[in-house]
């Protein structure tokens, strides 16, 4: 029996500009503002850990800004339930073919991997109707530190499962650097999807253990996603 966890945003699915201006909207109206998001990496950072970084120029302090999160955290998801538009939304090459067949195997488990907030993500996904897969996951509510959340996504498997997962049997899957670093930290093999922003190259470059380019190929390639 394995453990697949799944990163949503370039991995599953992508958002497009749109996200941008639902997050920063949020942003604005509990803090009051937000440091430029020009240039600014989203990539692979959970949601908390992007909101210190975009408040934090403004003055304040980790501890304010932390005790602020559930609200801004509610801002964020009100919006995005209300502004996230699905034809401005890309549902990445293979991926529902992929999760239909590992949801009919008997041994493999799925989740997710995330730095979405869970009721984001769950906002997210369900535009593609693509929550039904997932009935456990590890998210930006767990940790600041992606590092942090995979221990989280064990914890989760064993309670829904019944089943406690090593390592070595999971496999973590992503577009960034980050989702690669967060699998290596925790003993856990990665395999990197090219349909984020990262080149294939610097996915191999971070470490990763597999390099697709898209879910797709991965899926007829990969020993346990095509068994
Ligand atoms: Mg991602």
């Amino acid at each position: 029996m394995k453990l697949i966890l799944f990163d949503v945003d370039g991995t599953l699915l992508r958002c497009g500009v749109q996200v941008r201006d639902l997050f920063t909207g949020a942003l604005t109206e509990v803090f009051g503002g937000h440091a430029p998001v020009d240039g600014f990496r989203f990539a692979g950072k959970t949601d908390p850990q992007i909101v210190l970084e975009l408040v934090r120029p403004l003055g304040l302090d980790d501890g304010a800004i932390l005790a602020r999160l559930p609200e801004m955290r509610e801002a964020y998801r009100r919006r995005l339930a209300a502004g996230l538009e699905r034809d401005r939304m890309e549902l990445l090459p293979g991926v529902v073919p992929l999760l239909e067949r590992l949801a009919e195997r008997d041994d493999v488990a799925i989740g997710l991997l995330t730095g979405n907030w869970q009721a984001t993500a769950q906002v997210k996904l369900g535009r593609f109707d693509l929550d039904r897969f997932f009935p456990f996951g590890a998210f930006g509510d767990d940790g600041v530190d992606r590092r942090q959340l995979a221990p989280v996504a064990l914890d989760r498997a064993a309670a829904t499962t019944g089943r406690r997962f090593a390592p070595a049997d999971a496999l973590i899957i992503g577009d960034s650097h980050r989702d690669v670093d967060c699998a290596r930290a925790a003993g856990i093999p990665s395999l990197a999807v090219a349909t984020g922003f990262a080149t294939p190259g610097a996915l191999a470059r971070a470490g990763a253990d597999w390099v697709y380019p898209d879910l797709e190929r991965a899926a007829r390639e990969h020993p346990l996603l095509a068994a």
